[in-house]
């Protein structure tokens, strides 16, 4: 498979395709995968305002950032990209909370009174392309106890969870706060 020159060094991207749903996943690794060595791992929910705006409403998009650094440095590692926006509700659904969060509303509150779920995102299928690209032990870079679990309900190992946790900033410092306390999100949020 032919490397793919990024900001971050050479990766390899494939393709896959759910076999139970339309749901199309993109993974983006580098170096040698093999199940007994720990390998860096990042199950990434697409963000499109904070992975391709730059937007800083969120910390999606410097995690993406600080995941490729992290596999780029290790000269191996694993980001399986799901196309579940807004935790799940689509990205029109997401602009429309974004209005209700101007308002005041958290982003909880926002997606209940638009008659959305919290967080609809699932990660058995990321897991399953973790382990068909021969991934058998992880280096978890992640703060959500969901796709943890996800993991280890899997099969895969976890050897480590790597925090990816940035100093809040006025504009995420709320977000941040209701992923911790009403998610349970493994932030420590020192500022
Ligand atoms: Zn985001």
């Amino acid at each position: 498979m032919l490397e793919r020159p990024t900001k971050f060094g050479e990766f390899r991207i494939a393709g896959y395709k759910s076999l139970t749903s339309d749901e199309e996943f993109v993974s983006v690794f580098k170096g040698e995968l093999s199940e007994n060595i720990p390998t860096p791992v990042r199950i990434h929910s697409q963000c499109l305002t904070g992975d391709v705006f730059h937007s800083i409403k969120c910390d999606c998009g410097l995690q993406l950032e600080r995941a490729m650094e992290t596999i780029a440095a290790e000269g191996r590692g694993v980001i399986v990209y799901q196309h579940q926006e807004g935790r799940g509700i689509g990205i029109i659904n997401k602009i429309r909370a974004y209005a209700l969060q101007d308002e005041g509303a958290d982003t909880i509150e926002a997606n209940t009174r638009l008659g959305l779920e919290i967080d609809s995102r699932e990660y058995h299928q990321c897991v399953e392309i973790l382990k068909d690209l021969g991934v058998g032990k992880v280096k978890v870079m992640s703060n959500n106890p969901e796709k943890l679990q996800a993991m280890r309900d899997g099969g895969l190992e976890i050897v480590e969870r790597v925090p990816i946790e940035f100093k809040p900033s006025k504009d995420t410092q709320k977000y941040l706060r209701v992923k911790k306390f009403q998610m349970g999100h493994l932030l420590n949020l020192v500022s």
